[in-house]
């Protein structure tokens, strides 16, 4: 079996959604996500002559080869990964729907039936959509659905957290996650200042509304983006020790993992980290330090499926769990499922599609029926590879602008 050829095609969601698509000699084709990054589609096709002809039965080896090109042929890091993710991805859609086998068989078999999603509620109540860069824009789809409401608005209180968490929990998520740095640091920059106690006391209060609003059987998990010193991350860490947090996530810039070691051991909040880190080394620190009690890799930008795998049993290894980023389209999210499905240490999966109208509509899953996630769960399947199919139809009226789409 030989590679014949790689396409790409980017859905302006409310990130670019690239894709990566290849195919065999047999006309057989995979597709596979990426996570977004400047000129992605570029950095794909440059990818393509080092695959075409080759095996695409022999993922592992393919993917290291790509790991050694980019980068200048000795990064570890870098947004190549995100590249190579998705190829790795397309490759075992490819391999599974030619052996007739679905991904979490080639992977080892799963643990579980179905996969526990949590549902990502940010904070404030608007539709966003980013660019590469993350500037923010204004797609059609997002003009149209905000069309005759007030513009943009930063609303951060104890009702909206509990609002959200009460609809998303009707809606039969029994986990959730929100932002907490956003209620008191609107630029996107760290906040190089102490926290009040005002502000402190507001964070605790939209916690304990959500928690409020969505019941005692929902598990909330909140996020910081990276965004408070040691000293400030500890201080939230005290104070939302009795609201039983799922994980507090990115507390500390994510350049020491001392810093999370300090907020961990405090036990009053799991602690999470994760999101931006690239194959088992970016890791292995974090984990072998015991540093957290969660690590959260990102399956379009880790290095790929299976180094995802490796990276939960290394967590696993030392008593850690794993709750996988994901910010995908239905079809990346239901790639990191496969995952999930064979991680013994798994906790939940990210959907951070809610407001995206047509989010549940860009995958087609033969042989079932109804969304990808119901009642909070994504249900496993037994058709091959990744057992869905992109629905064109739906994902072309939403494709970028200057993209070509599988070309
Ligand atoms: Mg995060």
């Amino acid at each position: 079996m030989r590679i014949t050829r790689l396409a790409t095609a980017v859905v302006e969601a409310n990130y670019d959604y690239t894709y990566v698509r290849i195919w065999n000699d047999k006309g057989e084709y995979g597709t596979g996500e990426c996570f977004f990054a400047p000129g992605l589609t570029a950095a794909l096709k440059e990818m393509a002559p080092l695959l075409i002809g080759r095996d695409p039965r022999e993922v592992d080896r393919l993917a290291r080869m790509l790991w050694r090109k980019g980068s200048g042929a000795g990064a570890v890091a870098g947004y190549l990964y995100n590249a190579v993710s998705g190829i790795e991805a397309a490759l075992w859609d490819l391999v599974g729907k030619s052996l007739g086998v679905p991904i979490y068989q080639l992977l080892g078999g799963k643990m579980r039936d179905e996969v526990r999603i949590y549902c990502d509620c940010h904070a404030g109540d608007n539709i966003e959509s980013w660019g590469p860069m993350l500037t923010e824009r204004t797609p059609e789809w997002l003009r149209l659905a905000t069309a005759g409401k007030p513009g943009h608005e930063e609303r951060y209180d104890p009702q909206m957290y509990r609002d959200r968490a009460k609809t998303m929990a009707a809606a039969g998520f029994d986990a959730l996650k929100f932002d907490i740095d956003s209620i008191v640091c609107l630029t996107g920059e760290e906040l190089n200042r102490p926290l009040t106690g005002a502000e402190i006391d507001l964070m605790v209060e939209c916690v304990a509304a959500a928690r409020d609003g969505a019941g005692p059987g929902v598990d909330i998990a909140v996020d910081c983006h990276w965004r408070f010193a040691p000293s400030e991350a500890m201080r939230i860490a005290r104070r939302m020790g009795d609201l039983n947090l799922f994980w507090l996530e990115d507390p500390c810039p994510p350049e020491n993992i001392r810093d999370f070691a300090d907020v961990k051991a405090l036990g009053a909040c799991p602690v999470l980290t994760g999101e931006n880190l690239n194959r088992r080394h970016g890791f292995l620190d974090l984990i072998t330090a015991r540093a957290v009690d969660l690590v959260a890799p990102d399956l379009q930008k880790c290095g790929g499926l299976l180094e995802a795998k490796r990276i939960g049993e290394l967590a696993e290894m030392q008593g850690i769990r794993v709750a996988p980023h994901n910010i995908a389209s239905p079809l990346g999210t239901l790639a990191s499922a496969h995952v999930c499905a064979t991680l013994p240490n798994f906790a939940a999966l990210e959907f951070h599609g809610s407001d995206v109208p047509f989010w549940m509509d860009l995958l087609d899953r033969p042989g079932t029926s109804g969304p990808l996630i119901q009642r909070g769960r994504i249900p496993m399947t037994e058709s091959p590879g990744l057992g869905a199919e992109l629905n064109e139809t739906v994902a072309r009226q939403y494709a970028k602008p200057g993209e070509g789409w599988f070309v």
